[in-house]
């Protein structure tokens, strides 16, 4: 089947992003389709919670088997719809079961009620508090990491108690139905649900009274989606994009710097939010970096073959934003010292390496999304700090150093670092994984994500008699003298 081929208009056509080939069709659902799917989701949702920790837990891990069992079928699929090489696929699927493992095995522990301490003013008191689901989340997908990034919103969102309605981006639909469907096979009710469309569909599900929206793509959709989300006054967790620096350090292993900047930045094409996209190279190691860099890029080559090492880029608006950075980059007297302009061949970009860019063109300051990577000279480890610092973005960054790593992450403004590996914060079940600034704000990953999926209820219940009643129009008489006594004996001293 090839792109065009007639169908209705309320129908829209999923490409195979190397071939535009048709993957398959999909509904593009109005808004009362969406509201149709919340509201079957509130009922479910209240099933959901009865099934209690373990029963989710159980159901959960029923459907990672599945997930498990058919890797090859679902990393094929993720090959045809999305584009990447199958490898890249199973290490996507990979880490999203672990993923999916950690946050139904963690749930009861971190959100399930524990007591806590209550203080000096009320140790008469048992306080306690538990983390609620919220009923309903929404969920936006984007199209770059179709299965781990939503289920790092859906599986914790599920984990937690909540029944989820799940849009994906419209170039990877049929990525999200496989996951939506073997879901089904564990749970009947509709637990976890499908929308699909464009961006209209998306902002309905906003508006539809979902108790809380995860969003994940641009910057600039992820503002319309917080606005739309405002009218109901529906929380949002929103993940966007960054442009994350790379420090290699003067006591870094060069060759490992190298190959990590390679991966981080060309693997999966580039199309990754905590991408590597600008590197800050300090002045004593920066030729023998770059050197190791262009050496390394030069064996990579986009394509669809199995000996590719990265595929097409997945959406074909994309490619001009890329072709813009790298013209810019060059017109702005940068140098290409990898590929260049025509690296630019549609849906392919191949390994673009830059150097010398001015840290106001766009390939520095704006999001690439593509296999490009800026290399910039610094004196030192400070100016690497202050120009990976100077970003609307604050999502991740990478620092290549044998003894500076940690005293270099505690001065970077960013959600996530990875010392001497790159990108490994994502693969760490227990860390929160999200930016700040223009990166967006709210967790997925971790004890973070599982709450941030669910809102805290706080129970006090009284033991005892309190000693003095401070709590009541009927005080004793000598309530002003006693608090005046007893605060300044708890709380008076020291403070110097
Ligand atoms: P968008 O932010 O436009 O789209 C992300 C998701 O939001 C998609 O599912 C999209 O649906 C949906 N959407 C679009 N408009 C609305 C709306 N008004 N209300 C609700 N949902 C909406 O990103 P793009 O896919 O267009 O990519 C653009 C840029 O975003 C890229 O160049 C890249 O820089 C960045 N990006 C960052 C990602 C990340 O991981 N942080 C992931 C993807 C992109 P549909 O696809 O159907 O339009």
């Amino acid at each position: 089947m090839t792109t065009t081929e007639a169908r209705p208009a309320t129908m829209f056509d999923s490409l195979n992003p190397a071939t535009g080939e048709v993957v398959a069709s999909f509904r593009i659902d109005s808004a009362e389709d969406v509201a149709l799917a919340v509201a079957r989701a509130r009922k479910a949702a209240v099933w959901w919670q009865a099934q209690g920790y373990k029963g989710r837990k159980r159901l959960l891990r029923k459907w990672r088997s599945i997930i498990a069992s058919r890797l090859d079928e679902f990393a094929a699929l993720m090959h045809r719809e999305n584009g990447k090489p199958e490898i890249d696929a199973l290490l996507e699927l990979s880490l999203a079961i672990e993923h999916l493992d950690w946050a139904s095995g963690s749930a009861k522990k971190v959100l399930g009620r524990r007591r806590v301490g209550s203080g000096l003013l009320a140790a008469n008191q048992w306080a306690s508090i538990e983390y609620m689901p919220y009923g309903v989340v929404g969920a936006i997908g984007p199209w770059n990491y179709p299965v781990f990034t939503p289920l790092g919103t859906i599986s914790y969102a599920l984990a937690a108690g909540n029944a989820v309605v799940f849009k994906p981006s419209e170039y990877t639909p049929a990525i999200g139905k496989w996951l939506v469907d073997t879901f089904a096979e564990v749970v009947k009710e509709p637990v976890f649900q499908l929308i699909t469309g464009y961006g209209e569909t998306g902002n309905a599900l906003c508006t539809s009274g979902v108790d809380k929206l995860a969003f994940t793509g641009s910057t600039a959709t992820g503002k319309r989606v917080m606005a739309a989300c405002s009218a109901t006054l529906t929380p949002v967790v929103i993940e966007c994009g960054g442009k994350d620096a790379f420090i290699v350090a003067s006591d870094a292993d060069v060759d490992a710097a190298a190959e990590a900047a390679l991966f981080g930045g060309m693997g999966n094409a580039g199309q990754t939010c905590a991408g590597v996209e600008r590197v800050y190279a300090v002045a004593s190691v920066y030729d023998a970096f770059v050197a190791k860099l262009a050496e390394g890029a030069r064996k990579l080559r986009a394509g669809e073959d199995e000996g590719a090492s990265y595929g097409p880029i997945t959406m074909p608006s994309q490619i001009d934003i890329i072709k813009r950075h790298i013209d810019d980059a060059i017109a702005r007297g940068g140098k290409a010292v990898v590929g260049g302009a025509d690296s630019v061949q549609p849906p392919y970009v191949q390994p673009v390496i830059l150097t010398d860019v001015p840290e106001d063109s766009s390939a520095v300051a704006e999001e690439t999304f593509g296999p490009t990577i800026t290399v910039k000279k610094v004196r030192d480890e400070r100016e690497a700090i202050e120009l990976a610092n100077d970003s609307r973005y604050g999502l991740g960054a990478t620092i290549y150093s044998a003894k500076k790593g940690r005293e270099i992450a505690d001065q970077l403004s960013c959600g996530c670092v990875a010392i001497n590996s790159v990108l490994s914060f994502a693969m760490v079940p227990e860390l929160p994984f999200g930016g700040v600034r223009d990166s967006g704000f709210g967790r997925i990953h971790g004890a973070d994500g599982l709450r941030e999926f669910s809102w805290p209820r706080s129970v006090t219940s009284t033991r005892f008699p309190a000693p003095i009643k401070l709590a009541t129009f009927d005080r004793p008489a000598n309530a002003r003298s006693l608090t005046v006594k007893l605060v300044k004996t708890l709380w008076g001293r020291g403070g110097k």
